[in-house]
């Protein structure tokens, strides 16, 4: 939607909106909020509403910590799920800034949307009008206990696109569709994913930053809807041990300027362009280097082994779909590449900025092209996959921070405040992890030893 100032007092009045959420992104991917009365509308409009920066994850330090919204109005939403005795509750997504000397605000360099805003404008410089993204969110419904936290217990006993009365998540899981609807989603299909209690609701394709926007909003309705029926919902990549684990796949074209799909050509033997074919190598040269972005938690590593569905080699195949990089078979404007590595616990702005650069990196001729692998890589062992030039993706967060570390093209999309606080966090992250005691560890040795 585009809406004017003018459309936002008139909805806030028609709609009796008694208050607005002022929402952006931290580091870490969790959406945060400043709640304002109606009453401070024009300050909203006019760009004043301030926060105090120092305490979110990845901004700034306290004596720079004067930090202001700026909503992005084409963002106003009512929050349907929202609605209470006092009235009606609206949103913004929104840009964040900083005062600079002179007092003028200027874009803060370490929020996410702006960062991906920034990878967009040198696509732009490159040539390419758009990049649009389509993602495949998978999530767990788990059972609250009797405290309203939640529990591992599963509500249903279904599978791979199983029906009622064995998913008896089915009402729940229609009505997060309903709502996301009633919100302006263009909903394409839902269903059971593989594993118990596992789901996945797919929307319409949109330009990068509209769909991380979409991202956001997605989860937080999913959270809410599935709270009202009893249940928890996770993105988190792995939660229960020896089932799938949950991705979030993200498809991906750049559009020229003259809106025609870069990655199509009818006249290879593929139907891709050479273009896609850089892109793709572009991505995979990259892979390890912006996993810490695309798959940044400990557990994510969990989800990324063989035998889930999830990839876990770099490689990318015409036919395969168990390679990181999958066609799908569609052509013509529909022509995409379907990055398979990452999980719902990324941060979505700087994941597809990530994905972004790497592929724009490739685009521009800057690495070797890489050629597709048709074979089944589960199949094959290490020496298999080496004669085919199959490198793996980090194995543990660790070894994500060291290859994170030797990429400047992905340090450089993140801009420097972000790669500092970014290998702080995970730094920190890794060493609580790896120095905490498991259950599995005990079970395994106490008696042996
Ligand atoms: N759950 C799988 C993953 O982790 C994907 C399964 C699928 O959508 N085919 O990526
Ligand atoms: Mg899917
Ligand atoms: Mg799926
Ligand atoms: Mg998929």
């Amino acid at each position: 939607m585009s809406y004017t100032k003018a459309d936002i007092r008139r909805i806030c009045k028609e709609e009796n909106i008694r208050y607005i959420r002022m929402m952006f992104t931290d580091m870490m991917g969790s959406l945060k909020n400043v709640e304002i009365p109606v009453t401070r509308l024009e300050d909203c409009l006019d760009n004043q509403v301030m926060f105090d920066g120092s305490s979110i994850e990845g901004f700034v330090r306290i004596y720079e910590a004067d930090m202001y919204l700026h909503p992005d109005l084409d963002t106003f939403l009512v929050l349907s799920w929202e609605n209470t005795a006092y009235g009606k509750v609206a949103r913004f997504i929104c840009d964040v800034y900083q005062p600079s000397e002179n007092g003028e605000h200027v874009p803060f360099e370490g929020d996410p949307r702006g960062i991906l805003k920034r990878n967009i404008e040198k696509m732009r410089k490159l040539g390419y009008k758009a990049f649009n993204c389509g993602v495949e969110p998978e999530f767990f419904l788990f059972k609250l206990n009797g405290e309203g936290n939640p529990t591992l217990e599963f509500n249903d006993t279904g599978s791979y696109f199983d029906l009622a009365p064995v998913d008896s998540a089915e009402d729940c899981r229609r009505d997060i569709v309903l709502e996301l609807q009633k919100i302006g989603f263009t909903i394409e299909a839902a269903h059971h994913e593989v594993a118990t209690g596992q789901h996945e609701i797919n929307f319409k394709f949109d330009s990068a930053v509209e769909v991380c926007d979409q991202v956001q909003t997605f989860k937080l309705v999913v959270k809410n809807i599935a709270r009202r029926h009893g249940l928890h919902a996770t993105f988190m990549p792995k939660p229960v041990e020896g089932i799938a684990g949950s991705g979030m796949h993200v498809n991906c074209s750049l559009l020229t300027m003259d809106d025609k799909n870069a990655f199509y050509d009818p006249n290879t033997k593929n139907q891709l362009s050479e273009v896609a074919e850089k892109w793709i190598s572009g991505i995979i040269h990259h892979a390890k280097g912006f996993c810490l972005i695309t798959n940044p938690i400990v557990n994510s590593y969990k989800r990324i082994v063989p035998g889930y569905e999830a990839p876990c080699y770099i490689s990318w195949s015409n036919a395969n779909r168990s390679t990181m990089i999958r066609i799908p078979a569609a052509r013509g404007n529909k022509t995409r590449t379907e990055v398979r590595s990452v999980d719902g616990s990324a941060n979505p702005y700087l994941a597809i900025a990530a994905i972004l650069a790497a592929g724009l990196d490739g685009v521009e001729g800057n690495v070797p092209l890489v050629s597709p692998v048709d074979e089944n890589l589960f199949d094959l062992d290490d020496e298999g996959r080496k004669a085919l030039g199959v490198e793996s993706l980090p194995s543990d967060l660790n070894e994500a921070i060291k290859e994170f570390k030797k990429d400047t093209l992905i340090q450089e999309a993140m801009g420097s405040h972000t790669v500092k606080k970014l290998l702080e966090a995970k730094t920190i992250e890794w060493n609580a992890y790896h120095k905490f005691v498991t259950n599995w560890e005990i079970k395994r040795y106490i008696n042996k030893y």
